[in-house]
């Protein structure tokens, strides 16, 4: 993309409005724009970062045998009926009548709803194990709509619900989403910790959150410092394998991380002290094991191998897609802005012209351009008539991990510059060393894909 062409509004000034550093960056990188309280539209460059995020999601969902559909914001009130939540669920939930004056409802979650796809279409045991999951938008009319996307009123989710015929089945596929959650998240370039949840009025122990770690979190965590050298990494994990995704469950779960809700002061107080942690963190995610709570009340059976039908075991797994990017910006920025992960940056590298209109420079920044995008990777060409120094706070600000700066006199020796975003240094070499090493950079990306 060239920057004279492209529509990404950023603001000079920093936004009153925004408390934390993450809403201040997204509004002054042009990211998002406020609609409504806890409504955004996502400018161009903020619906890049909102793909990246969902494309990591969905390859790692299908790695899992997870399968991708979609289901529709508006519900119908009756379905919520069967499940007793549509009273329950309170003034979270917008409902709305249509002109036949049906009440409908915006989605806050849709476990009612799959289970009523379920139920239409699933009758035998054999049709198991399932999982399907959606991306969708959700509603949840929040009391205080705050810190930009990470506590929106519509927000995207993941969610996923696994349906089986036996309760060992199902944490099976609580297991199986704990796996693929983990890699999902280090592929954004985070680290969310899972932590044991409150099981609400379900009870028991199957829930966990999945928290960044940051000072401007909601919730105040407990931890054993143990658990922050825990990387999941590039192994290779057969999913249909109970003993490997246990055992990665037990890897990632057993020493102690706890939200406040859960907190037990005394086994924290066990932990070594020079171990014992409380910071603040971001949930980015929850899995949730249930069992038959909905397809009892919904009637969603299917017919065992004794022939006796039995009501289905189930849980739900979400990610807080939106509030991501909020988490992610939180966890990697600096004084001048973003700093993205490789996995998740709108643009892979950002090319800046020292002198716009010199015909070398000129060459040699299309050259360049045309190079990265043949490696598969997506440039930003800064080509505006700018001093370099607003050049370099507009790259630092939107903060693509990368920047190849061109200048004249460095072009004269056959060299351009190579800064890391993170590091800020710089390294001379020629053009083509360039991008080569932008090559190398991305490859583990490129090939965590696969
Ligand atoms: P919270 O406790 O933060 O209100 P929740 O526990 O009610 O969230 P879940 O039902 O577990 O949310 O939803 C799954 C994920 O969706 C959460 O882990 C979170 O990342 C995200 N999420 C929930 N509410 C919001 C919101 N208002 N804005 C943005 N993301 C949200
Ligand atoms: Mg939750």
């Amino acid at each position: 993309m060239r920057l004279t062409r492209y529509f990404m509004p950023v603001l000079k000034e920093d936004p009153k409005e925004a408390q934390i550093v993450s809403h201040r960056l997204m509004l002054r990188a042009g990211m998002i724009k406020q609609q409504a309280a806890g409504i955004y539209s996502w400018l161009p460059l903020g619906f890049k970062v909102l793909n990246n995020i969902q494309r990591i999601v969905h390859e790692e969902q299908a790695r899992a045998g997870h399968i991708a559909m979609l289901m529709p914001t508006l519900q119908s009130a009756d379905l919520w009926r069967e499940s007793g939540r549509y009273d329950d669920y309170g003034e979270e939930m917008l409902r709305i009548k249509d002109r036949h004056k049906r009440d409908l409802l915006y989605g806050p979650t849709n476990e009612e709803m799959v289970t009523d796809i379920f139920r239409s279409h699933v009758n035998s045991y054999k049709d198991l194990p399932l999982t399907l999951y959606h991306i969708q938008w959700k509603f949840r009319d929040e009391i205080r709509p705050r810190f930009g996307v990470m506590r929106g009123r519509e927000f995207l989710m993941k969610d996923g619900y696994n349906f089986d015929l036996t309760r060992a089945d199902a944490l099976h596929a609580y297991n199986r989403h704990l796996v693929s959650y983990l890699r999902s998240y280090e592929r954004m370039g985070l680290q969310a910790i899972p932590m044991r949840a409150d099981g609400g009025p379900i009870g028991g122990d199957y829930t966990h959150e999945f928290l960044v770690l940051a000072e401007t979190g909601e919730s105040e965590v407990f931890y054993d410092s143990e658990i922050t050298d825990l990387k999941f990494g590039d192994r290779q994990i057969d999913y249909d394998s109970v003993e490997q995704c246990q055992a990665v469950l037990e890897e990632f779960t057993s020493r102690y991380a706890r939200t406040d809700e859960t907190h037990d002061a005394a086994l924290f107080e066990a932990i070594p002290e020079e171990r014992r942690r409380t910071a603040r963190g971001i949930e980015v995610g929850q899995i949730f094991y249930f069992g038959t709570k909905y397809s009892e009340a919904m009637g969603a059976t299917v017919v065992g191998p004794d022939g006796s039908r039995t009501p289905v075991e189930m849980g739900s797994h979400g990610i807080g897609v939106s509030r991501l990017l909020g988490a992610i910006i939180e966890a990697s920025h600096d004084d001048k802005g973003i700093i993205w992960p490789e996995g998740v940056t709108p643009f892979h590298v950002g090319i800046v012209n020292l002198k716009q209109g010199d015909a070398s420079t000129d060459s040699a920044c299309e050259a360049l351009y045309r190079e990265v995008k043949a490696l598969g990777l997506d440039p930003l060409y800064d080509d505006r008539d700018e001093r370099a120094g607003a050049k370099f706070a507009t790259m630092d600000l939107i903060g693509l991990p990368w920047r190849i700066t061109v200048g004249p006199r460095g072009l004269a020796a056959n060299k351009v510059e190579l800064t890391s975003r993170r590091t800020g240094q710089s390294v001379e070499m020629s053009p083509q060393e360039a991008v080569a090493r932008l090559h190398e950079i991305y490859k583990p990306v490129q090939d965590a894909a696969l």
